[in-house]
C-alpha cells in the first residue's frame, strides 16, 4: 500500500500534517507511554461514503505509521435508525480498503452498563439530574449567546430523588420522552453544549444488539468520550463540527476521573457535485433516484467499488487531499485523476465498440480469420500480448466515420485512409445505406502489406481506430455515467432541495455494444481500458451470457490539466 501511495507522489519528503505533529510531540514527551491508539467510530445507520474513507484512512493510517492500533467502534446509540445490515456493509468496505481492526471490533452498546454506572456517579456528585421538561419546554428555557438559560424546575432535586427516578427510567416505568437525565454544568456558558446537556432519553425501542434490555439510550456526547476512554484511545480524531463538543468531552472525562483521551478535529471532506449526508443518500435510495446504495453514481464505497474504483486510488486520493483545519471543497475531478493514474498502470487494454457500424473489407478473403498480436498494456511490458481475430467483417464506432467530414477529421471518410489498431491500413471505398438513409455498411479495401507488425507499417496515416471482428465479437451492455448532480454544490442552495439538482442524464445504457472475444472470461469487477474510450469494469450484473460493463471514468484528464 505504501508503494502505491508513493508512486502517486513526488519525491519530495512530505511535511507532517498537524495531527502527525501532535502525535509525534506526544510520543516524544512519553505521554501514555508513547502509545498511539485511534478508533474509527461509524454510526451503523447507512453505508460509508468517500468522506468516511478519508476519516478511516487517517485513523488507521496514523496508527500504522506510529506502530499503534486502530479500533473499529460502531457508535450504535440510536436504536431507531441503526441496523446490522449496515454493520456488515461497513465492515466489508473497511476491509476492502485494506485495513484490519483485528479482534478490536467494539460497539458503544457494549458500554451501556458502564455508561449507566458513570451516570450514577455523576448523580451522586450532584452533577446530573432527572428533568421532566418536554423538548419544547426545554427550548423555552433557552437563553441567547449573551443571556443564560433559565434553570429547569427539576435542577435542584435531591441526589436521592435523582437516583430513584433514574433507576425507574431505566426500569421502564415512564413513557418515551417523559424524562431525561441532564448534566448539571453551566447555564451561562458561552458554549451551548455546556448548558445542562441531555445525557439520556427514554426510547422504548428494540436495539440491534442489546435487544429489549434498555429503554434509556445515551446521547452521542455522553457515549463517545467515555467509549474512547474505556478503550484507552489516545488520539480521538473527528471532524470539525465536534469542536464545540470538546469542552463537554473533557468535562465528562474530568468529572469521572477516567482515561484522558484527547479529541482532535480536522476538516471533513466535501466533494463538488456530490452530497455526503447519509440521511440524504438514504433518501436517494428510498425514493428510487438511484438503484441502491451500491449504484455506481453514489459516493458510497459500495458505489465506487461497483463503478470500478480501486482501494489504492481512493487511498491515494485521501492522501492527496491532505488534512486541513478549515472547511474546503475538493474538485471531484481530483478523484477521477487518482483512478486514471492507477488504472493507466494496471488496466489491460481491450477493444470494444459501443455504437457499432459494420465495416466490410472487400478485398479480404471471405471466411478467412487471422490472429493478430496486440499489447495488453503499453505502460506495463510485463502484461504481455494477446491475439485478436481479424476477418472480413468488422465493427467500428459509428462516430469514427463521416461521409462529409469537416477539416481535421482524422478518422474514416470516403476515399480516406486510417489504420485499424494492431492491424491494417484501410481505405474507405463506399457506403451502403438503409431506407432511412442510415449507414448500414462501410465498404473498404485493406493494404495487406501494412500490418502493424511489418516494416511497411511505418507508412503513416493520420488516424487509428479501434475495431472488433464481427463474427467473433461478443454482445455487451455498457453503462455510461455522468455526475449525479448537475450543480457543483447541490446541498448549498438555501431555497432549493438538493434533489432539484439531480442530473436527469446521469445514466446512459448502451445495449448493442460489441467487445473482443477475450472478454468472455472477464470476472466481476475486472478493470479494463477500452481503447480510446476510457476505463471500464465488469458490473455485478454481468453474466457469461450477457456481459455488462460500467464506465469508471473517461480518458480525458481535466484535473491534471487544470493543475498545469
Ligand atoms: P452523516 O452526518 O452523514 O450522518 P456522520 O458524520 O454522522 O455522517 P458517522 O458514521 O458518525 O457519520 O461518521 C463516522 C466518522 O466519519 C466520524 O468520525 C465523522 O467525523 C467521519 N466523517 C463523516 N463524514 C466525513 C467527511 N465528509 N469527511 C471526513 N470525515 C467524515
Ligand atoms: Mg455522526
Amino acid at each position: 500500500m505504501t508503494d502505491e501511495k508513493e508512486e502517486l507522489k513526488t519525491d519530495e519528503p512530505k511535511s507532517l500534517n498537524f495531527i502527525e505533529q501532535i502525535v509525534e510531540e506526544d510520543m516524544k514527551s512519553g505521554k501514555h507511554g508513547a502509545r498511539v491508539h485511534t478508533r474509527f467510530p461509524p454510526e451503523p445507520n447507512g453505508y460509508l461514503h468517500i468522506g468516511h474513507a478519508k476519516a478511516f484512512c487517517l485513523d488507521f493510517g496514523i496508527a500504522q505509521k506510529y506502530g499503534g492500533q486502530c479500533n473499529l467502534r460502531f457508535d450504535d446509540t440510536n436504536p431507531i435508525t441503526e441496523d446490522t445490515s449496515y454493520v456488515d456493509a461497513i465492515k466489508k468496505d473497511i476491509r476492502w480498503m485494506g485495513f484490519d481492526w483485528e479482534d478490536r471490533e467494539y460497539y458503544a452498546s457494549d458500554y451501556f452498563d458502564t455508561l449507566y454506572e458513570y451516570a450514577i456517579q455523576l448523580i451522586k456528585k450532584g452533577k446530573a439530574y432527572v428533568c421532566e421538561l418536554s423538548a419544547e419546554e426545554v427550548n423555552a428555557t433557552r437563553g441567547t449567546d449573551f443571556e443564560p438559560d433559565k434553570p429547569s424546575p427539576y435542577r435542584d432535586r435531591s441526589i436521592g430523588e435523582n437516583l430513584d427516578l433514574f433507576q425507574r427510567m431505566k426500569n421502564g416505568e415512564f413513557p418515551n420522552d417523559s424524562k431525561t437525565l441532564r448534566a448539571k454544568i453551566d447555564l451561562a456558558s458561552t458554549n451551548m453544549h455546556m448548558r445542562d446537556p441531555i445525557l439520556y432519553r427514554i426510547r422504548h425501542a428494540h436495539h440491534h444488539r442489546t435487544g429489549d434490555k434498555w429503554c434509556i439510550y445515551p446521547m452521542y456526547d455522553w457515549a463517545h468520550g467515555q467509549s474512547d476512554s474505556t478503550e484507552g484511545i489516545t488520539h480521538s480524531l473527528c471532524t470539525l463540527e465536534f469542536v464545540p463538543h470538546r469542552p463537554l468531552y473533557e468535562w465528562f472525562i474530568n468529572e469521572l476521573g477516567i482515561f484522558p483521551s484527547r479529541q482532535i478535529e480536522f476538516a471533513r471532506l466535501n466533494l463538488s457535485y456530490t452530497i455526503m449526508s447519509k440521511r440524504k443518500l438514504l433518501q436517494l435510495v428510498n425514493e428510487g433516484h438511484v438503484k441502491g446504495w451500491d449504484d455506481p453514481r453514489m459516493p458510497t464505497l459500495h458505489g465506487l467499488r461497483r463503478r470500478g474504483y480501486t482501494p489504492g486510488s481512493i487511498r491515494a486520493f485521501t492522501e492527496l487531499v491532505g488534512i486541513a483545519k478549515r472547511e474546503n471543497v475538493i474538485d471531484v475531478a481530483m478523484l477521477e485523476f487518482c483512478i486514471r493514474e492507477d488504472l493507466n498502470k494496471t488496466a489491460p487494454r481491450v477493444m470494444a465498440v459501443l455504437n457499432p457500424v459494420k465495416l466490410i473489407v472487400d478485398n479480404y478473403p471471405e471466411g478467412k480469420t487471422e490472429e493478430l498480436e496486440t499489447v495488453n498494456n503499453p505502460e506495463d511490458e510485463s502484461a504481455g500480448t494477446r491475439m485478436i481475430p481479424f476477418s472480413r467483417e468488422l465493427y467500428i464506432e459509428r462516430d469514427d466515420f463521416m461521409e462529409e467530414p469537416p477539416k481535421k477529421f482524422f478518422r474514416l471518410s470516403p476515399g480516406n485512409e486510417v489504420r485499424l489498431k494492431s492491424a491494417y491500413i484501410i481505405k474507405c471505398e463506399s457506403v451502403v445505406k438503409d431506407a432511412d438513409g442510415q449507414i448500414k455498411e462501410i465498404h473498404v479495401t485493406y493494404d495487406p502489406t501494412s500490418h502493424s507488425g511489418s516494416p511497411e507499417s511505418q507508412r503513416k496515416v493520420k488516424g487509428t481506430l479501434h475495431w472488433v471482428s464481427a463474427p467473433h465479437a461478443l454482445d455487451a451492455e455498457v453503462r455510461l455515467y455522468d455526475r449525479l448532480f448537475s450543480d457543483p454544490d447541490p446541498d448549498g442552495h438555501k431555497d432549493h432541495d438538493f434533489k432539484e439538482f439531480i442530473n436527469p442524464n446521469s445514466l446512459t445504457i448502451l445495449t448493442h455494444c460489441k467487445v473482443e472475444p477475450s472478454l468472455k472470461n472477464a470476472a466481476i469487477l475486472d478493470h479494463l481500458q477500452f481503447t480510446r474510450l476510457g476505463y471500464f469494469n465488469v458490473d455485478d450484473d454481468s453474466t457469461p451470457e450477457k456481459l455488462v460493463f460500467n464506465r469508471t471514468v473517461g480518458l480525458k484528464d481535466t484535473w491534471a490539466k487544470m493543475m498545469g
